[in-house]
């Protein structure tokens, strides 16, 4: 990743490798807005190299064992901690459950970024073209928040503020994510479109639940279009209405297209973004409400 900057070494800055949470917390706590927590380091140290972030102490988290399992229970769902890979993850059977962040995670750069890089690290970069905030928001994840001072549970959808903002305060990290079990009747899938660069153009991830022929609730949101993700409320309320959903899913793409926010950068136009929404967002029905 780079961003054009002339620099190729990092700045200067302590590196701290703690053993247990408690100690990874004592370490945020006194460092404070000097400190940075790494995970799988792909985005941080690219930051750093650019001169974009520079903190002076480094809190690597990847010695502290209870942050590297995903564990999923049946009827609860699926917790994933901090460290886990993304290779991990995509090799973790159950996660074959969670449609849209299976198709998410497999599909994230290359394998040798994938065997690094976390999922957690993945949603705190909040750049916004990443993968997965899109699948976990329409999956209803949360982030799991830890300081010496308590423990807290954002919606994945309220913890991304902005281009690389999320919600945490200095002495804050995220320990886990919590993907609930997915509903009865329901499927999920994310697609995203790319054209030479491994990052989305625009990326969509559907959940609907099904009941009969109709659809009882669908949540539909888009990543890469703005600074933050974006959920398309009228288009699945169109949806949810139609009595024949099938015969809809063109208009209900219209209406996303229209609905969410989009902006033009070097990657892509408003109008060609605008375009894809509604493609995508065509296709992704028809995957999982076929
Ligand atoms: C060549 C290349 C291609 C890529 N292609 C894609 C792609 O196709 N799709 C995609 O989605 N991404 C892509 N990426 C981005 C990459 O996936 C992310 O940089 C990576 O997932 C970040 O995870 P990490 O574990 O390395 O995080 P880190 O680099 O360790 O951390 C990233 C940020 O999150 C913060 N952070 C990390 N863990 C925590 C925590 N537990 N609590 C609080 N803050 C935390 C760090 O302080 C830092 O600010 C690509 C990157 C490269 C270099």
């Amino acid at each position: 990743m780079s961003f054009g900057s002339p620099w190729f070494t990092l700045p200067e800055f302590t590196y701290h490798k703690p053993k247990t949470l408690k100690e990874a917390l004592e370490l945020l706590d006194k460092y404070g807005e000097e400190a940075k927590v790494m995970a799988g380091g792909v985005g941080l140290l690219a930051f750093m190299k650019e001169r974009l972030m520079a903190p002076s102490h480094v809190i690597d988290l990847k010695g502290v064992p209870e942050l590297g399992q995903a564990i999923y229970k049946e009827g609860e769902g699926l917790t994933i901690g901090a460290t886990v890979t993304l290779n991990e993850l995509a090799r973790y059977g159950p996660l074959k459950k969670f449609g849209a962040l299976h198709d998410a995670v497999r599909d994230i750069a290359d394998p040798i970024i994938r065997n690094r890089a976390t999922l957690v690290g993945n949603l705190c970069e909040a750049i916004p073209w990443v993968d997965t905030p899109p699948a976990l928001i329409a999956l209803g994840a949360e982030v799991e928040i830890r300081s010496l001072k308590g423990e807290r549970r954002v919606p994945v959808k309220d913890f991304i503020k902005g281009p690389v903002e999320i919600d945490l305060e200095p002495g804050e990290l995220v320990t886990a994510v919590h993907v609930p079990e997915p509903r009865r009747n329901s499927r999920s899938r994310f697609i995203k479109y790319n054209t030479g660069s491994e990052f989305a153009l625009v990326s969509v991830a559907a959940n609907v639940v099904m009941d009969g022929g109709r659809v009882r609730d669908v949540s539909l949101v888009y990543g890469a279009v703005s600074s933050t993700p974006q959920v398309a409320v009228k288009a699945a309320d169109a949806l949810k209405s139609a009595e024949k959903p099938w015969e809809v899913l063109d208009e209900v793409g219209r209406i996303a297209s229209e609905e969410v926010e989009a902006v033009s950068d070097v990657l892509a136009s408003e109008e060609y973004r605008r375009h894809l929404i509604r493609v995508l967002t065509l296709r992704v029905l028809r995957e999982v409400m076929g």
